[in-house]
């Protein structure tokens, strides 16, 4: 096995630093080259399904992600014009703990970050650099050589490009382009829950879904924060505007919206907006020593709440297959792609579906609530089964966090 020289790892996102933890458990050293120049500056809420666990408990990080989450009651979806109840996941009822053995939760980004990162902290086969913005890499037959934009080179014996949607070591690798933008824009706002001047739903995750738009809300640190996204359908997506202009672009669509839904568009913040893409599944993540992971492998539209949740997903799979083949990086990265191309598929195809879903309108809208409506609460979680109940390596042992099957072994 190949250890003298470290692994290196392209983001320091929340798939780059579980893949280091879990490559570090596994006696690798990592090196992690952020390009901002602080780890998980990104705040915002996010969500977690409770296969996130699975993940989180074999890292001995569960009891610290728990003390700063909360689990919401539910995660409710409501007509964003008329303000009814169409469907529910019934996340804080005993039979979901019952069925998925882990709840469902909510976080700040940066309160997940801080525990990733105080647990690499405590590990000597971690080294975490910020200010290194990868720009690209070299290969030889026993190594490659990683190059940052202020000049610097790093060598390592692979490299795993988990820098996100707009990878640059995937455009190096396979120059397949940027996302296809699909007309949608998110704005991200947190605002103190005192200061919350709306009359909604405070501990449940909700989702207001109308034609061509949806808000989510939820709250954050143990009901001191709430956290609003709202995304929409619009003509100017591109365009880098004045706040004013995305003011006017937001009246104009939520003109018809419920009452409510206009209170919590009052206090978005408008400075930032993310617009939105897709990427068609591909099966081939790696090329000779480089591989990607998360969003730079998979990206997904965030309709399932999964694209964090398949990067930390990813990073421990990854670890697991890396110590399994004994150090050989190739047979590794081809059995990473086996292990997790169907599941991460299914995640980005499912959104994509449910995101027509959501924004629907006329006749396929009521036909779509209808069905949503009829489900029972058993339905509810069967349906979530194949994402909640965690995943398992090809001819391998089982990639969950249950001491009966005893993990890893
Ligand atoms: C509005 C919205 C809501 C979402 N909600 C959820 C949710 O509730 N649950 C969920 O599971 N997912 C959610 N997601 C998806 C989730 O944010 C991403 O899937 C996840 O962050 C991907 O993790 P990653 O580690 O692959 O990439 P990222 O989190 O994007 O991390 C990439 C890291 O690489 C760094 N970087 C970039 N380029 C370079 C470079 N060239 N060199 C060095 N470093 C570089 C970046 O600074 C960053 O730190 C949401 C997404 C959006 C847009």
């Amino acid at each position: 096995m190949q250890r003298d020289k470290p692994i290196i790892i392209a983001g320091g996102g929340l798939g780059g630093l579980t893949a280091a933890l879990a490559l570090a458990r596994r006696g690798f050293a990592v090196q992690v080259l952020e390009g901002a120049d602080e780890f998980g500056a990104i705040g915002y809420g996010i969500q977690f399904g409770p296969n996130v666990f699975h993940v989180f408990e074999p890292l001995g990080l569960a009891d610290a992600v728990l003390e700063h989450a909360d689990s919401p009651p539910g995660v409710i979806m409501v007509d964003a014009l008329d303000g009814h109840e169409v469907t529910r996941v019934a996340t804080g009822n005993p039979l979901f703990r019952e069925r998925f053995r882990y709840p469902y939760i909510i976080i700040h980004r940066r309160d997940l970050h801080r525990v990733l990162l105080d647990a690499c902290a405590r590990c000597d086969l971690i080294d975490l650099v910020s200010n290194a913005m990868v720009t690209g890499f070299a290969e030889a037959s026993d190594r490659v050589v990683v190059r940052t934009e202020d000049g610097r080179s790093f060598t390592g014996a692979a490299l795993i490009g988990a820098d996100g949607v707009r990878s640059r070591i995937r455009a190096q690798m396979f120059g397949d382009g940027e996302l296809r933008p699909i007309g949608y824009v998110s704005h991200r706002t947190i605002v103190p829950m005192a200061e919350l001047a709306a009359d909604v739903r405070r501990n449940d995750v909700v989702l207001w879904a109308g034609p061509g738009f949806h808000i989510v809300h939820y709250p954050l640190r143990h009901g001191a924060l709430f956290n609003i996204v709202a995304v929409f359908r619009t003509a100017s997506y591109a365009e880098r505007t004045d706040a004013e202009r995305w003011r006017a672009d937001l009246q104009h669509t939520y003109r018809n919206a419920h009452p409510t839904m206009q209170a919590l568009l009052a206090m978005l913040d408008l400075q930032r907006r993310w617009t939105l893409g897709v990427r068609d599944p591909v099966r081939v993540w790696h090329k000779g020593r480089a591989v990607l992971l998360g969003d730079a492998a998979h990206p997904t539209l965030q309709t399932l709440a999964q694209g964090a949740c398949m990067a930390i997903e990813d990073g421990l799979a990854l670890a697991e297959l890396a110590h399994l083949a004994g150090g050989d990086f190739a047979s590794a990265f081809r059995q990473f792609e086996r292990a997790r191309c169907l599941r991460t598929a299914r995640v980005t195809l499912e959104s994509n579906a449910i995101w027509e879903m959501y924004h629907a309108d006329g006749i396929a809208r009521e036909v779509y609530w209808q069905t949503l409506g009829e489900r029972s609460k058993a339905e509810v979680y069967q349906c979530l089964a194949w994402l909640y109940d965690g995943f398992r390596l090809p001819d391998g042992p089982a990639v969950v966090a249950d001491p009966a099957h005893g993990f890893g072994a």
